[in-house]
């Protein structure tokens, strides 16, 4: 096979770069959005091949502003993000097994989380947020992403660092909230119905990704423990070090 003729070429001289391990990660993600669809594309144009996607929505209109793989079709019909997800990642790649499970994430079964390596947060409410934080702790690290307007928010949690919960009260958090939230005190970031923008899922998506590829790699430095803000109205990211909580209700 020719340098040109293997799809992964140009990554795989990343120095230290492993495609079987890309390629044989278990992962989930939760939220079938803005955020999902764009995790998703490049989850498969890494060469990604084993995807779990949960969503229980259907698809509206209101979606295609900035989900790549929904068609006014799909909203027409009232398609499920999951499916519909799932159906249109294969024609990025044929080879992938990526599947649908069409539910909310808070009923699923307990024992669904064991399946995987690592997880997506991709949601749009605090409640599913923080189902997947106590559920994937300690089980696989999980990159929760949030998105509203011009801005972003990624976090990676992986015991024994922190975990979206311990960040919560947090005197900076809530400063930081504030500066970067068009809302104010809302707490929840991307709530139905808040403002999105296709620019900020795609640079919100691409740095949950990112982590995915250090933390699978054991590369660079991750952001274990830390909350990036991206502030897209400025140009500026911002990371805060959060510290783990005591009593703590996912992890004492
Ligand atoms: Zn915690």
């Amino acid at each position: 096979m020719g340098i040109d003729d293997d799809v992964f070429d140009r990554q795989k001289r990343i120095q230290g770069w492993n495609q079987q391990k890309v390629s044989s990660a278990r992962i989930l993600v939760v939220g079938g959005g803005a955020l999902g669809n764009e995790v998703v594309k490049l989850l498969l144009q890494l060469g990604a091949s084993d995807i779990t996607i949960v969503d229980h929505d259907a698809i509206v209109k209101a979606n295609l502003n900035r989900c790549i793989f929904f068609t006014e079709k799909d909203a027409e019909e009232k398609a499920l993000k999951a499916e519909v997800l799932a159906r249109e990642a294969k024609k990025i790649n044929a080879n992938a097994n990526v599947k649908a499970v069409v539910k909310m994430i808070e009923l699923v079964d307990e024992g669904f989380f064991g399946n995987f390596d690592y997880c997506f947060g991709c949601l749009d409410n605090l409640a599913a947020r923080m189902h997947l934080n106590a559920h994937a702790y300690g089980k696989m690290p999980f990159i929760d992403g949030g998105i509203n307007a011009f801005n972003g928010r990624v976090q990676t949690v992986k015991a024994p660092s922190p975990c979206l919960e311990c960040g919560f009260s947090k005197a900076d958090y809530k400063i930081l909230w504030k500066k970067y939230s068009c809302v104010g005190e809302t707490l929840d970031f991307l709530d139905p119905k808040m403002p999105a923008l296709a620019t900020s899922a795609c640079i919100t998506a691409s740095l949950q990704v990112n982590e995915f590829l250090k933390l699978l790699h054991g590369v660079g430095e991750t952001l274990e423990g830390k909350f990036l803000f991206y502030d897209g109205l400025h140009g500026e990211f911002k990371t805060l070090t959060l510290e783990k909580k005591k009593g703590c209700a996912v992890h004492g």
